[in-house]
């Protein structure tokens, strides 16, 4: 049997918003202090192969939705000498606005995502204005305009894609919610996307307010830390400690892209 491979992660950061942190916790935060979201997309790689973990959202949606823009997500693809027409494998978390625009960009991949997630988008929860509010019907109409072309890849539940890489439902923040479990040098890592927006958010089990279930958000981060080789296994979806914690692959990318699968640098 061949052994399982090393994949290589990255966590690239596109855009910013400044918040406080009763925002970012159901009930508040007693000491009101700031606490603002970093946007990432990830890469997954093994020699050749790609896989990218989100796509991001354009700087028109970052206009219409009051963020701060740094750089298109296929920027700092371009800085790990990907090309995003090239990309043949995208897997799509859940389908927020801020994970599953920038349709333009990957025109040759096809998408893994759950049937739950494409349920939950196309469906009768999409009725109430708050559920909606955090989807884009225009990733949502492209991602049926794929399926029509044999460019989707439906996921139910936990499923391995690649060996030592795999997709696993836990729902909670959205219906169809999935972390990515990915074997790396340093053991199992999973990428929680919105799982967790903050370390914060799982390590004191104080759910973020913008969930579809919290009792599956709750079990959610328990599911995160068992997958992972340890708590700092677990890369949540929009903490700006990630950045902080792990190194860059070079000084050029410092503050832009981490390096996921290698030991964070700072506790
Ligand atoms: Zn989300
Ligand atoms: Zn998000």
């Amino acid at each position: 049997m061949s052994p399982i491979p090393n994949y290589e992660i990255y966590a690239i950061k596109y855009a910013h918003h400044m918040r406080r942190s009763p925002d970012n916790f159901i009930g508040g935060d007693s000491h009101d202090v700031p606490m603002p979201l970093d946007y990432f997309v990830w890469v997954i790689r093994h020699g050749q192969k790609v896989w990218v973990v989100d796509t991001g959202f354009s700087k028109e949606m970052a206009q219409q939705r009051g963020r701060e823009f740094l750089r298109c997500p296929s920027e700092g693809l371009k800085m790990l000498d990907i090309d995003p027409a090239a990309v043949q494998d995208v897997i799509i978390t859940h389908m927020h606005y801020d994970h599953a625009g920038n349709n333009h960009l990957f025109q040759g991949a096809r998408y893994h995502l759950q049937d739950k997630e494409m349920a939950f988008a196309t469906g009768r929860c999409m009725c109430h204005k708050v559920m909606r509010f955090p989807f884009d019907v225009q990733d949502v109409t492209a991602m049926v305009q794929r399926v029509y072309q044999d460019r989707t890849c439906f996921h139910d539940g936990d499923e391995e894609i690649a060996p030592g890489l795999s997709l696993h439902h836990v729902g909670g923040h959205t219906m169809g919610l999935q972390v990515v479990r990915v074997h790396t040098q340093r053991g199992w890592v999973v990428l929680a996307s919105d799982a967790s927006h903050f370390y914060a958010n799982m390590e004191q089990e104080r759910p973020f307010p913008l969930v579809y279930n919290v009792a599956d958000m709750l079990q959610g981060y328990q599911r995160a830390y068992a997958l992972a080789s340890s708590a700092d296994h677990v890369i949540p979806g929009h903490d700006p400690l990630v950045l902080h914690r792990y190194p860059s692959p070079n000084q050029a990318m410092k503050g832009i892209v981490a390096r996921l699968d290698q030991p964070p640098v700072h506790a």
